[in-house]
């Protein structure tokens, strides 16, 4: 699918649900938010004909913690049998990840990206407000072993909070062929414990990198994605990263998201969304189904306005996935 500035749609985000076991500061408050009601999320058979439908080459299951939805594995083992064998990566915060990894591999999950924004246990527990650092470390050692791989680490920076460790972070792709990619914080919602001061923006991200070593761009095939792609000299692995606020990567946009209740959104930070679940369960066939997919593309802004103060409606984070 293409969208009205000429860029080709190939990418499908599905955020498979609301639910989590953190409570990350930057993303939602510590009581949670109201979880949306069983029949409120999308079946997995719906997920699938959407997927089918879409026709992308490349699906990211992402959520909420896409790992605490019971039934997650045959899902994926589903979306790999698709006509397409789209390619299916994940997004997790890796608490579960340990256990799970064989089976999701032997699903057809393709490799894994895991949040983590402290290599200190007690600045974990701060930043999430709950214990796990340990966990997700052997969840990392799990998906590495077997083979989720080339393993993606995403930390958001906060200044005042963990920026001081972006250093740390950017030395474990000397030894690893890891890519730690540092994502900007997004100060989308009022009642987040950070504020848009907080930001930590690329440019400074970029900089406290390259006192480690000199930073060499890796150069990118095809569509470029969000990230910047780096390498420290004489690194094995690489760094990203991704600024969707300071500098809009909006030009080599790929993507469409599908909300955990099933809304098609064309864009993280637009609310035009178009709202699949009454239409699937109206019972609309699958021509119907393609058109709306392609109005969703043509939907897609040029830009989105630049972050803080653009919002994403009154949905948070966990809902559209990040
Ligand atoms: N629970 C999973 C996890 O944390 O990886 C998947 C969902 S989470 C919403 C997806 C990504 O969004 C994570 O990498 C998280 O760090 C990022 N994220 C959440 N809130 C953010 C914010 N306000 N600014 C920037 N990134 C954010
Ligand atoms: Fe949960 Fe991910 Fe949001 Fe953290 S960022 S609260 S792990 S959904």
């Amino acid at each position: 699918m293409r969208d009205s500035f000429a860029r080709k749609i190939d990418y499908l985000r599905i955020s498979v649900t609301d639910r989590c076991n953190l409570r990350c500061r930057y993303c939602m408050p510590e009581e949670g938010v109201p979880a949306l009601r069983h029949r409120d999320i999308l079946s997995y058979e719906e997920l699938l004909r959407v997927a089918v439908d879409a026709g992308v080459c490349k699906i990211r299951i992402t959520g909420g913690e896409p790992l605490v939805r019971k039934g997650i594995v045959d899902f994926i083992a589903g979306l790999a049998r698709l006509p397409r064998a789209p390619e299916i990566t994940l997004t997790t915060n890796g608490l579960l990840l340990a256990e799970q990894a064989v089976s999701l591999k032997e699903a057809g999950l393709s490799r894994i990206n895991v949040s983590l924004d402290s290599l200190d246990a007690a600045r974990y527990r701060q930043v999430t407000r709950r214990d796990g650092l340990a966990q997700v470390l052997e969840g990392l050692e799990a998906a590495v072993a077997v083979g989720l791989t080339p393993l993606k680490i995403n930390m958001v920076p906060i200044l005042g909070v963990n920026e001081d460790e972006i250093a740390a972070f950017g030395r474990l792709t000397i030894e690893r062929p890891w890519q730690v990619r540092f994502i900007e914080f997004m100060p989308v919602s009022s009642d987040l414990d950070y504020s848009p001061g907080q930001l930590y923006p690329a440019a400074r991200i970029k900089a406290d990198l390259q006192q480690l070593a000199p930073l060499e761009k890796v150069p990118q095939k095809g569509i470029l994605g969000p990230a910047r792609i780096y390498r420290l000299q004489g690194a094995v692995g690489t760094l990203g990263i991704i600024s969707a606020v300071t500098e809009s990567f909006c030009r080599e946009c790929n993507r469409l998201r599908l909300t955990a209740d099933g809304q098609l959104r064309p864009c993280l930070l637009s609310q035009n969304e178009i709202d699949l679940r009454t239409l699937l369960r109206a019972g609309i066939d699958d021509k119907v189904l393609a058109k709306l997919l392609q109005t969703s593309v043509t939907a897609k802004p040029e830009r989105h306005c630049g972050g803080i103060g653009c919002g994403i409606g009154q949905r948070r984070m966990q809902e559209i996935g990040g």
